[in-house]
């Protein structure tokens, strides 16, 4: 990662770094996408949340968390009166994989430094992982997000705060309420900062 990094660190802005990462081809996933999906938001909020990879709404709009997942998670957002623009929302992974399975490890390793720019640009107090891959790859691989989750880990000065993926909502409606307790303590922790 370290060449890609450094490669990244000249680039000082969320917009340059957007444009850069258009034009990304570190990995394959890129020749089976329409475009890369860079993130959203407010690039000097205080909290930002990172989910998995697009799917294929996501790739056809070039926007993060827009198919039925994204629209449940704003549906929870709202409830919890927290603004989509004044947080910033992207994922791990920034290319779609075909057929939407999950990232391999040489794709996740790839993307990385494109997430780890994102989070020093941005200097969030609190990261929000939401679901499996978002955790492991922000807390360690060893870390599951069936028993993190609602916990707060710090890192470098951040609060690391797991949840399920709203994806995992849509296939298991047991998960809802434990994820409306994570986002009412994560909305909280947000409010009590200013
Ligand atoms: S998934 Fe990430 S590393 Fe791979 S091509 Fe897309 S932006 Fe680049």
């Amino acid at each position: 990662m370290g060449n890609e990094l450094e490669s990244l660190n000249s680039i000082s802005s969320m917009e340059n770094l957007k444009k850069k990462a258009f034009d990304c081809e570190w990995c394959s996933l890129r020749k089976g996408c329409l475009g890369v999906v860079f993130g959203e938001g407010d690039a000097n909020t205080d909290l930002m949340f990172v989910g998995e990879a697009p799917g294929r709404s996501e790739d056809e709009q070039r926007r993060p968390f827009v198919g039925a997942a994204g629209q449940l998670l704003d549906k929870i957002l709202t409830a919890a009166d927290i603004d989509r623009e004044e947080i910033y929302i992207t994922n791990t992974v920034k290319c779609r994989p075909q057929e939407n399975r999950f990232p391999q490890p040489e794709e996740q390793k790839a993307c990385f430094p494109w997430l780890v720019r994102q989070v020093q640009l941005i200097e969030p107090k609190i990261i929000v992982c939401l679901g499996s891959l978002a955790t492991k790859t922000i807390l360690g691989p060893e870390s599951k997000v069936t028993k993190m989750r609602g916990e707060v880990f710090r890192r470098k000065g951040i609060n690391i705060i797991p949840t399920f993926h709203p994806a995992a909502l849509l296939r298991d409606s047991r998960k809802k309420y434990p994820v409306w307790e994570d986002i009412q303590m994560i909305r909280d922790k947000y409010r009590a900062l200013t």
